[in-house]
């Protein structure tokens, strides 16, 4: 497979440490909230990408962690802990908060067909790991101590900035506007390893320390749960391009320091869901969650088609309009599927193989999730039969996860149960139960009984521009919606 590696800023053929065997590591959801659905673009295309990895045969370990302390408010290590404040504006307590959320992340994973990581780690459940490494750090001098904190100390490395090519403004954490500067940092892009102090001195969760009570800071939390599960290299990182800075680059250089050799080969970085007013986030603008796109009446698989018919490394404009569109399309798929017939003979191999490698050369180029969406319209129409198209189908379905044969047969389910029959003057035709179109249909077929072609066919056409097909077939006329 060639996947863009923004570490070394091009597309690579991947590789992996082990022959064989994947060590993945995937920066989980803060659960102080809901996970927006741009949270969710991450998740469902790192999802493709281990699917992915495992249709090609690799083994994968995938582990990802649940931040619940530590993540700030502001990327300067000024702000408030974010899980404090989704506390506090619920009236419970941290870890109610975190439980609750994490509950609800996993709950819309589900929905969207994204697979639970091998390993799944709360942060919380790892302080003494953290102590051990920033103790190291320290003792390696890569650390120092300064108002109460601990800090890494940037100055220390030849090279701090691995994913310079990511927009610049994203870069000046110490110097954006608003953001105050921590004064007890030697070098503006330091980062707190440990807190003891902070402005908020109403932090819930403390632990002992070498340097105090205190909690870890966001980064390490990283690099340390990685070390435990993934072990010192790691193969694939994955995160939302807003985790290039400072988040992963401060994961790499703690892991490094700690480490005393590279780290992880791969990076992986989703490009973000934007609504028309910029990147969306939980802090502003319309709060778009999965619950809110089913009350609002979609299936969230046609979300994860939309984030499919896209590149991951192309910003994706959310509007309700492109999102209809990626439903219609969706549906559409699904009827046509549910149209092939299941029994259809004996699956060709062949044809099944020739269609796998057209989808390894799409998906296999730097996840190529759009053309292999088109993929899947060139195996409606393969020069097979329907039990061969619907076993290229499910083939691709194993990397795709749209439920495509799953909601295809629900489909044919609804279909006959709608199919009901209406008849007059001994003419009787099969529909899906619309008495207003079994009048037009019936009307058509005694007009065709009667010879009346010109009045058949206008029926005919005007139940067309209603989206209603009528197949003529021995036992009657039969209609339904496409
Ligand atoms: P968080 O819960 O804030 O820690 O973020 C969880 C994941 O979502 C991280 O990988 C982020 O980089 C990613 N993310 C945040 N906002 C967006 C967005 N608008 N589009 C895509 N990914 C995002
Ligand atoms: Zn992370």
């Amino acid at each position: 497979m060639y996947l863009y590696n923004s570490a070394a800023h091009k597309k690579e053929e991947f590789h992996t440490h082990t022959p064989g065997h994947v060590e993945m590591y995937t920066c989980g959801p803060t659960v102080y909230h809901f996970a927006h659905i741009g949270n969710l673009r991450s998740y469902i295309m790192e999802d493709v990408l281990e699917k992915y990895l495992r249709y090609e045969g690799y083994d994968v370990n995938r582990v990802m962690n649940i931040t619940d302390v530590g993540h700030l408010a502001s990327d300067a290590d000024t702000g408030e802990d974010k899980m404090l404040k989704g506390a506090k504006r619920e009236h419970k307590s941290v870890m109610e908060i975190a439980q609750f959320y994490t509950d609800a992340f996993f709950d819309d994973c589900k929905k969207l067909n994204i697979k639970t990581p091998d390993v799944v780690q709360p942060a919380t459940g790892m302080i003494e790991d953290y102590i051990k490494v920033v103790s190291a750090l320290m003792d390696k001098g890569y650390a120092y101590f300064a108002g109460g904190n601990v800090y890494f100390d940037t100055s220390r490395l030849a090279h701090y900035y691995v994913f310079h090519d990511h927009d610049e403004a994203d870069l000046a954490v110490g110097v954006r506007e608003g953001v105050e500067e921590d004064q007890n940092k030697r070098n503006k892009n330091d980062f707190v390893l440990w807190f003891t102090k902070s402005k908020f001195e109403d932090q819930a969760l403390k632990w002992d320390s070498p340097w105090g009570a205190g909690y870890p800071g966001w980064h390490i939390e990283c690099s340390c749960i990685s070390m435990k599960y993934n072990g010192e290299w790691l193969d694939l990182h994955c995160g939302g391009v807003d985790n290039a800075f400072p988040h992963h680059t401060n994961e790499i250089a703690q892991s490094e320091a700690y480490l005393g050799h590279p780290w992880c080969a791969q990076w992986f970085h989703v490009h973000h869901l934007n609504t028309n007013s910029g990147k969306m986030s939980k802090s502003k603008g319309e709060f778009l969650t999965v619950s809110l796109l089913e009350e609002k009446g979609y299936d969230p698989l046609a979300y994860r088609f939309f984030c499919l018919q896209s590149h991951y490394r192309k910003a994706l404009v959310f509007s309700w309009e492109n999102l209809d569109n990626a439903a219609t399309a969706y549906q559409k798929l699904i009827r046509r599927i549910a149209a092939l017939k299941p029994g259809d003979g004996a699956v060709d191999e062949d044809v099944v193989k020739e269609y796998r490698e057209k989808f390894i050369q799409q998906v296999g180029n730097d996840l190529n999730t759009a053309q292999a969406v088109t993929l899947l319209y060139d195996a409606l129409k393969a020069k097979a039969n329907d039990a061969t198209r619907l076993a290229i189908l499910a083939d691709f379905d194993q990397v795709l996860s749209l439920s495509l044969l799953p909601k295809a047969a629900q489909e044919r389910e609804k279909q006959a149960a709608q199919t009901a029959t209406a008849s007059s003057g001994g003419i009787t035709i099969q529909g899906e139960g619309d008495p207003a179109i079994d009048a037009l249909v019936l009307q058509r077929a005694q007009a065709k009984q009667a010879k009346d072609f010109a009045t058949a066919d206008r029926i005919r056409e005007e139940l067309k521009t209603q989206g209603v097909e009528i197949t003529d077939t021995p036992g009657g006329a039969v209609w339904k919606r496409v």
